[in-house]
């Protein structure tokens, strides 16, 4: 049904719903896919509402951007069960952004948009820095039918890089690290799976 052309992204077709995923790590690029798609969406006269959690406020509330600059408007919403009060008639395609922030009720609302016949798109971390799976992505990722996962690079070694590197003043984050970090500075970087580092907090006090 020409539902391949363009590296695994399906057509806009109407009334037929499907649940499209695109992940990956930190700086793989993934925002700019979304956005990319609902370009070509808007292009295909398809209506386009684009949701993200309220938490997100890295770039304001009401967008989604991209590291490059491009940007759509979004709905920030509190919790994934408002995507649905807010989900117009006439919308065909709906894009979640960040969306492992969301509880493990986003695949019900996914599933539910799905059914009805619109073309929902979900973008969001396949991993926390930790290396383990975040939020409710993997089941989204399983219950999808169409799965794209993005690469950065990583900035040791120059490879594919599918892990988001935490570092807090300088060294690798602890695995036990609180997620919401009270002082101290903090940035990510993207690794490949050999220079991701995850030490334990009880392994580094025996090193000192
Ligand atoms: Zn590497």
């Amino acid at each position: 049904m020409g539902m391949n052309e363009s590296g695994g992204e399906p057509g806009a077709s109407v009334g037929n719903g499907s649940i499209e995923v695109v992940t990956g790590s930190m700086f793989s690029g993934k925002t700019e896919e979304v956005l990319r798609r609902l370009r070509r969406a808007r292009i295909a006269r398809q209506q386009v509402q684009v949701f993200k959690p309220k938490l997100d406020v890295r770039f304001g509330r009401d967008k989604v951007k991209s590291h490059s600059g491009a940007e759509f408007q979004a709905t920030a919403v509190e919790a994934c069960a408002e995507i649905l009060d807010r989900v117009k008639t006439d919308t065909t395609v709906v894009a979640i952004d960040e969306a492992q922030f969301f509880d493990p009720d986003l695949t019900r609302i996914c599933d539910r948009l799905a059914q009805r016949g619109v073309r929902v798109i979900v973008a969001g971390l396949d991993q926390d820095f930790r290396g383990e799976p975040f939020g409710p992505m993997p089941l989204l990722l399983a219950q999808a039918e169409h799965v794209h996962k993005l690469h950065a690079i990583c900035i040791v070694c120059g490879q594919a890089a599918s892990r988001t590197q935490r570092m807090i003043d300088g060294r690798p984050a602890f695995y036990e690290a609180p997620i919401v970090l009270v002082g101290g500075s903090e940035s990510y970087e993207a690794r490949c799976r050999d220079h991701h580092e995850v030490p334990h907090q009880a392994e580094m006090l025996a090193e000192d």
